[in-house]
């Protein structure tokens, strides 16, 4: 008897731990308000239920499931993870070209990886990497480890490289000729080069391609009122990545280079701080999102730690206003704007990045268009809104708890006291937990 007394609970074990629900970790999410990135209305009395990696239902307080884990998160209101669309992880040094050709690629993707946690822990669910200061391939490598379940971290997806003529913004300008080194950038000329690194760019698992289509303000020696690639240059570049389904980011400041971008067919144009009247029908007419990142300029302005900060400088002293007047126009204009901090490598503190939100609400966004700018405006450029950015019953569980209302005060952002990826808790401060250990 005892044997069969056995048996008999070794198959109620067996029958128990193979059937698929039994198991089934389901949260009930309880804060003040809830935004769910799509309506413009702060939901109330409404707890989110999350079971495994999903959102399963929205529900009053009253119909909580009895079996559900509660996690009380008073005074605080619930959003969907934030979006990141224009980040390079791996940049450690303020001055980051001098950063890049000091240290491997490995001593980056260790540092990238500690830094894209910290990112996570301040609300970054998912970060699009707009090629890098590397000349491997470490956000790959990462994002292998992170999808393999070794390390925790965001979701990312990206460009490995900037792709960058010789003399352009991802270029080493500073140096003899006589000095041969490999630039943060992927150098390219004329079509056939532009063609092959975008091969190598897609081969090495980059899933995303950008160009510098003008000169930049960071990097030193090249001039961002100028346009680097040519038509030809740039035709070739979008038809080479459409080709392989692979959407082009642009990197652009001057006018005629956001113009030819966009007519060309890029997705998005990055910066765009030069842009006219112009090249607002143009991205209305060619549905192309806006990633203008202003805050990055804001956070440098007079801060006397790059090689390059005069050129910096001078555009944000004299013509950030006109710029910032111009993001409020495109918006109005039915522009999609998406947040992008292009700040939050190692050498910053991972909470500044979200004073994007800021800068977008100065230029003229509403603070709900401005949170939706970081969800879900951000997940339809990646073209992963079926999935994230916004908290719905099917949706990948990525949600964060801020304090107060960031509709009032949308520092909030800064300083998420909870969050969650893919329904696993990263951090709850409110309970001193977190699954990340540094
Ligand atoms: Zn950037």
């Amino acid at each position: 008897m005892p044997r069969l007394k056995a048996l008999c609970t070794l198959v109620i074990v067996l029958v128990i731990s193979l059937s698929p629900n039994t198991y089934a970790e389901q949260y009930a999410l309880i804060s003040d308000g809830v935004i769910d990135g799509i309506s413009n209305d702060l939901l109330k009395n409404k707890a989110v239920i999350v079971t495994d990696s999903k959102v399963t239902s929205i529900v009053d307080l009253t119909k909580i499931p009895n079996d559900a884990i509660r996690i009380d998160l008073p005074g605080t209101t619930l959003m969907p993870g934030m979006i990141n669309a224009h980040e390079h992880p791996l940049l450690y040094k303020d001055d980051y070209q001098s950063g890049h050709l000091q240290s491997s690629s490995a001593y980056k993707a260790l540092l990238g990886l500690s830094n894209l946690q910290r990112l996570l822990k301040a609300g970054w669910t998912t970060i699009r990497v707009m090629g890098d200061g590397d000349v491997y391939y470490a956000n790959q490598d990462i994002r292998r480890t992170i999808d393999e379940g070794v390390f925790i971290g965001p979701r990312l997806t990206g460009a490995a490289h900037y792709i960058s003529i010789t003399g352009g913004g991802g270029d080493i300008n500073y140096f003899s000729p006589e000095q041969q080194v490999i630039a943060d950038g992927l150098i390219a000329d004329g079509p056939d080069e532009i063609r092959k690194a975008i091969r190598k760019e897609i081969k090495y698992g980059s899933d995303w391609i950008k160009i510098m289509v003008t000169g930049a303000f960071m990097s030193v020696g090249d001039d961002p009122r100028n346009v680097a690639f040519s038509p030809e240059e740039l035709s070739a570049a979008i038809e080479e990545a459409s080709r392989q389904n692979i959407p082009v980011a642009a990197h652009a400041h001057a006018t005629a280079g956001i113009n030819q971008a966009v007519i060309a067919g890029v997705r998005s144009i990055e910066h765009g701080s030069y842009l006219d009247e112009e090249s607002i029908a143009l991205m209305v007419e060619h549905q192309t999102y806006y990633v203008p990142t202003i805050y990055v300029g804001d956070y440098y302005a007079n801060s006397g730690k790059l090689l390059a900060q005069s050129k910096n400088d001078d555009f944000y002293l004299s013509f950030r206003d006109d710029w910032l007047q111009m993001i409020g126009k495109a918006h109005r204009a039915g522009v999609k704007i998406a947040v992008g901090s292009d700040l939050c490598g190692s050498a910053v503190e991972s909470h500044a990045c979200a004073r994007e939100f800021a800068t977008l609400i100065e230029a003229g966004l509403s603070p709900m268009d401005a949170i939706k700018a970081g969800t879900s405006v951000g997940a339809e450029l990646l073209q992963w809104d079926d999935q994230i950015g916004s908290i719905e019953v099917d949706k990948l569980a990525d949600i964060i708890a801020v304090p107060g209302n960031p509709l009032v005060d949308i520092s909030a952002l800064e300083k998420p006291v909870f969050v969650m990826k893919n329904g696993q808790i990263i951090v709850n401060t409110l309970e001193s937990y977190s699954a990340i250990s540094n």
